[in-house]
């Protein structure tokens, strides 16, 4: 059994295992991987670790390397981790758009070895997941081998650590739910315009039977026959620009 206890320092339920086997022997579930998708005790958990074989949801663990554990740099300076974070999450969400339409990613940076870095990544439909997971296991980051999986979370929020969005998780490394560093505000919202855009352009492209109809879209939005809400926004942003011709 598990049981679910109301905890003050992370302001939300905390999941506690008080046994290992159910009634019949038979090993229960790990309520830490099921629904926050990592496990401090990884492979030698004594409950079971049940991975989907279908998800919208995939992991890339250990992707983001947070530049606050790097022990050689002793001073932290908070605007120039959250520069350098935009950079990375405009990377991996361009790379990421690319194999499917991204509803949300989710990139943690907890300081221990299970959460450190791990990106979720929630896609429109499981079959996009399914494809994004394969693809990506083919390519490298960073001078790595990326290593991707279909994930068991469902939702992001149920993951994630509330009194961490806060800024006061008193729980620092021994806390089993997502500590989330966000991108700035402007850029998700560039990307995901871009992202809706390049969806609506290869829509009208296939609708028209016309190959060079994204093209010919793409360099005059103005000229496109669709609203596509906030594109002055993504003209506008200078690190972003138009973006949308990348989403392939
Ligand atoms: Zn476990
Ligand atoms: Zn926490």
């Amino acid at each position: 059994m598990s049981a679910e206890v109301e905890t003050p320092s992370t302001g939300r339920t905390e999941i506690v295992h008080k046994n290992i086997t159910a009634k019949d022997g038979s090993r229960l579930n790990c309520q830490f991987y099921s629904r926050i998708g990592a496990c401090r005790h990884g492979e030698k958990c004594s409950r079971n670790h049940i991975k989907p074989t279908s998800s919208n949801v995939i992991i890339l663990p250990n992707m983001y390397q947070n530049p606050k554990l790097n022990k050689n740099d002793t001073h932290v300076d908070e605007r120039q981790i959250q520069k350098t974070f935009d950079h990375f999450y405009e990377d991996v969400f361009i790379k990421l758009a690319s194999l499917g339409q991204v509803v949300d990613i989710a990139v943690c940076e907890n300081e221990n070895n299970h959460l450190n870095g791990n990106v979720y990544v929630s896609y429109h439909s499981r079959e996009e997941a399914s494809k994004a997971a394969q693809a990506l296991n083919q390519e490298w980051y960073n001078g790595k081998p990326i290593h991707c999986d279909l994930s068991p979370v469902d939702k992001f929020d149920d993951a994630t650590c509330r009194a961490y969005e806060d800024s006061n998780c008193s729980r620092g490394d021994i806390c089993n739910f997502m500590h989330l560093r966000h991108p700035s505000q402007q850029l998700e919202e560039s990307l995901q315009n871009s992202q809706k855009k390049s969806i609506i352009l290869k829509r009208l492209a296939k609708e028209s039977n016309r190959p060079s109809a994204a093209a010919n879209a793409t360099t005059s939005t103005s000229a496109a026959p669709v609203s596509v809400g906030d594109t002055n926004a993504v003209r506008e942003t200078s690190t972003i620009q138009d973006i949308s011709n990348l989403f392939a």
